[in-house]
């Protein structure tokens, strides 16, 4: 068994893009002082915070949430709340629900649960079945991504949170990226840059990826060293209908080959975002329907209620 490079004790993990090899303790710093490398660099934080973790009940939503709330007590400044969105998907939601009451509970974090059957007025399996009977071109994931976001930031700013942490890692950044550019979706990628939502409207929360430089596998890890990785491990039954699955299996064969080819993506992401921020700057109005921040006259989440037959307005 290979060896810590810092002490004797038996490694963990040796990731093979640094050439080194770290024991439970010593991963746990390195790991900590990592994401706290990435605060100072992209100034996530200031000093007096009400930061709120969109928390799934998964295992990266999970490491945020105790990974911030450990920093917390070095930062009297700040208040750290959990927002939990329930999409309402049978046999998966459910389970991961008990996880994230087990952590919040253990951590004694403030929280709060905000279903899609209670704001939308159907859980995720019934809007995916409406949309297939109407003969709507959507995959679930797109009723979920537009009602997930709509109603994490209602909500973080409802709670009086003055920043929204998603635990997206460095997979899920460049799985997104490369999503984008085969989909021509250029206009997209400034939206993947670390922190999103500066005062682009004073309804939208301030949005930060936590976990922006960090490969998906050492969130795994710091979860499951901390006790915080969930009881029970189910997939979403609807994420085989995304392309990510795809993109993903090929972005982790090219790691396997060439280490550190997740980061080269990253490094070029972020010389985009910086080239194409000015040229696709949204400026956010406000949906005259629910008045909530939207990039036309009508946000993303009245339109797609619209075409479901849920939404009644005469324009
Ligand atoms: Fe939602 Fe798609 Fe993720 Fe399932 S895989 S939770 S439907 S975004
Ligand atoms: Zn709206």
């Amino acid at each position: 068994m290979a060896k810590c490079s810092l002490c004797d004790r038996d490694a963990v993990y040796c990731p093979r893009y640094e050439g080194r090899c770290y024991c439970r303790e010593h991963f746990v710093k390195w790991f900590e002082g990592k994401v706290r490398k990435t605060i100072r660099k992209f100034s996530f934080f200031g000093k007096e915070e009400h930061i709120v973790v969109a928390t799934s009940g998964g295992k990266d939503s999970l490491a945020a949430l105790y990974f911030l709330h450990k920093l917390s007590r070095r930062v009297p400044g700040w208040k750290i709340s959990a927002l939990l969105i329930d999409e309402g998907i049978k046999g998966y939601r459910d389970e991961a629900i008990k996880d994230f009451l087990r952590v919040v509970e253990r951590l004694g974090v403030d929280y709060k649960i905000v279903s899609f059957k209670e704001e939308i007025g159907y859980s995720l399996d019934e809007l995916v079945q409406m949309g297939y009977e109407r003969g709507l071109p959507y995959k679930p994931c797109t009723y979920c991504g537009v009602f997930r976001r709509y109603l994490l930031n209602k909500h973080a700013r409802e709670l009086g949170g003055t920043v929204l942490v998603t635990a997206h890692n460095l997979d899920d950044v460049v799985q997104t990226f490369l999503l984008d550019l085969y989909r021509g979706d250029v206009k997209k990628i400034p939206r993947l840059g670390p922190v999103t939502g500066v005062s682009s409207h004073p309804k939208f929360v301030r949005r930060v990826k936590l976990f922006y430089e960090v490969p998906e596998k050492e969130v795994t890890i710091y979860a499951l060293l901390n006790d915080v990785y969930p009881s029970t491990f189910v997939e979403c039954p609807y994420a085989r209908f995304s392309p990510r699955w795809q993109i993903r299996s090929f972005i982790n064969r090219m790691e396997e080959l060439y280490p550190g080819s997740k980061y080269s993506l990253l490094k070029s992401l972020l010389a985009l975002v910086d080239a194409l921020k000015e040229k696709y700057r949204e400026r956010p109005r406000t949906c005259k329907i629910c008045g909530e921040p939207s990039s036309g006259e009508i946000c993303r989440a009245c339109q797609l209620k619209m075409e479901l037959g849920i939404l009644d307005v005469k324009l």
